[in-house]
């Protein structure tokens, strides 16, 4: 039992490492935190860090045995780094659910066989399998790498003139899939969390817009009928359950919206604390990062009861220089991340807005 005055430990010192510490401090727990680079945002906010690689063995030894229990803030953590953090601590969530996620095809594979709809997909080793696969599933479709895929990197479109060699080509002849295109109306996730006990909580389907393959905003309630919103949580429960997985999921899934009516099909999961998630954090009962500290500590999940409409924006690259306007709007909630420098592209914080649900 992992009471208040532990400490949590945690893998990566991005926003999402940064957030679960704030929330596992209003909780009573110390946090410790891991990762290779110096300046990283969650080091801020922690009780202590350790600069140190991935494949560090000595360090992550060390890291696990200072902590009392192991969480991690992407899904990359490479599979030994897993093996020897679970060796000497609790890891939450499991190996498997780091197996499952950061490789596309075991993803897919794993997903298809719950039964849940997923794009059609194949696996392919060689040019002449490539080609069969763009026969069989047809255009337009998806090619991408089966691992370290993210906002859109890593992955290239199939469309009729495309010639899908020089595809492969452009993404390096990287082990990779193919996958169907979903005509898909919406981008829409659910974040839930599930404990070691069984326990599951979900928070209400959220609707996501990106921009330039970014996500840019979340909306929720994300307007789907009740049986769709009930079918959402249902997959995320069934892939909770299946992996025994313990902490906050998101699964990202695309709605589709034709003839056979209104439909999900899953895109793909991160076993994390998730950007899409990020309303919670002044929209919801408790925010997901609460929940995940909650979950991986195996203290009971929070309420997920939303407070209002929200909107979630994310301040991305210079929209961060918008800080000051933002605070003095009323009823804006203002995160910053404390990252130097405002690259293109880079996640620096995010605004969140509640609405009475009328509006
Ligand atoms: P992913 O890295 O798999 O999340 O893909 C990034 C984005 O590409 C998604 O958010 C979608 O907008 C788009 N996308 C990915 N896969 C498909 C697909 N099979 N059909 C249509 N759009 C897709």
């Amino acid at each position: 039992m992992i009471r208040p005055g532990s400490t949590l430990g945690i893998l990566g010192g991005g926003q999402l490492g940064r957030m679960i510490a704030m929330a596992a401090a209003e909780l009573g727990l110390r946090t410790h935190i891991y990762a290779p680079e110096e300046n990283s945002p969650a080091f801020d906010v922690a009780a202590e860090y350790t600069i140190a690689s991935y494949e560090d063995e000595a360090a992550l030894v060390g890291f696990a045995k200072a902590v009392d229990v192991v969480t991690y803030e992407f899904e990359n953590v490479p599979s030994e780094t897993a093996a020897t953090l679970s060796a000497h601590a609790l890891l939450a969530p499991n190996a498997q659910a780091l197996a499952v996620s950061q490789d596309r095809f075991l993803e897919k594979s794993f997903i298809a066989g719950l039964d849940i709809p997923v794009a059609p997909f194949a696996v392919f080793a060689n040019e002449d399998e490539l080609l069969e696969a763009v026969a069989r599933i047809g255009r337009p479709a998806v090619l991408k790498t089966r691992r370290f895929g993210y906002d859109g990197k890593g992955q290239t479109m199939i469309r009729p003139e495309t010639d899908p060699v020089t595809a492969w080509d452009a993404l390096g002849r990287a082990p990779s899939i193919l996958e169907g295109f979903v005509p898909f109306e919406r981008e829409v996730s659910v974040i839930a969390a599930r404990t070691a006990s069984g326990g599951f909580a979900a928070y209400d389907l959220c609707a996501n817009e990106h921009r330039n393959h970014i996500l840019d905003t979340t909306r929720v309630p994300a307007g789907v009928s009740a049986g769709t919103e009930a079918q959402a949580v249902a997959i995320a429960r069934a892939i909770a359950d299946a992996l025994d997985y313990v902490g906050v999921l998101a699964v990202e899934m695309f709605l589709v919206n034709d003839a056979q009516g209104e439909r999900l099909v899953v895109n793909e999961i991160a076993p994390r604390v998730h950007n899409s998630g990020h309303w919670t954090l002044g929209g919801a009962v408790t925010s997901q990062f609460e929940q995940h500290v909650r979950a991986v500590c195996g203290w009971p999940l929070g309420a997920t009861s939303r407070l209002g409409r929200v909107e979630m924006q994310n301040l991305i690259g210079h929209d961060v220089e918008a800080w000051e306007r933002i605070l003095a709007e009323p009823g804006a909630h203002l995160h910053l991340y404390g990252k130097a420098e405002a690259r293109a592209g880079r996640k620096m914080g995010h605004v969140t807005r509640i609405f009475d649900e009328s509006r």
